[in-house]
């Protein structure tokens, strides 16, 4: 399935210069997300995990999506101050600023998703934020990935994804 042809590009969105990937039209497709909720998984033993972690916001409807689908939990990683304790938190550095997640403190195996990897800022400090609260992260997996702002590797591979720049 053509799933490029259902990601629109905003040119100077949110700001000058940078060119942003809208999945909101691939969203609206039962048909695309019901190939994205089989493919996503393609190389992942589902019997080794037990929640999609879905990173605010996009991440959310994706790992929630694939939770229904594939009968899993759910698991919210949300900007910070949003969820009530016990939880974990992490800064991270972006491309201007800093940012801050935060996630319930738990145990489980579990699969972060996201809706785009970029720098791989926010994927990275996902993975050593799950730690840090109590998962063993078994999978990371990404919608759409820009590989010419990362190299980003997960257990020595690159990260999964369906939709390569
Ligand atoms: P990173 O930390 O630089 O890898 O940025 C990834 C985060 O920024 C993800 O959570 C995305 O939702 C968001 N993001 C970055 N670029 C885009 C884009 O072009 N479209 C949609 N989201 C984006």
């Amino acid at each position: 399935m053509d799933l490029k042809s259902l990601i629109r590009d905003v040119p100077d969105f949110p700001k000058e210069g940078i060119l942003f990937r809208d999945m909101t039209p691939l969203l609206q497709s039962p048909e695309a997300m019901s190939y994205v909720s089989k493919n996503f998984i393609q190389n992942v033993d589902l019997s080794q995990i037990d929640y999609f972690a879905g990173i605010e916001s996009r991440g959310f409807i994706l790992a929630a999506h694939l939770a229904s689908t594939h009968n899993k939990g759910f698991l919210p990683i949300r900007k910070a101050g949003k969820l009530p304790p016990p939880t974990k938190r992490i800064s991270y550095q972006l491309e201007y600023g800093s940012a801050e997640i935060e996630l319930p403190i738990g145990q489980g195996r579990i699969m972060i998703v996201d809706d785009v990897l970029a720098t791989g800022g926010t994927l990275q400090a996902a993975i050593d934020l799950s730690f840090l609260a109590g998962y063993k992260v078994q999978e990371v997996a990404v919608l759409v990935n820009l590989t010419f702002l990362n190299q980003m590797k997960f257990n020595n591979k690159e990260v999964f994804s369906l939709v390569q720049y």
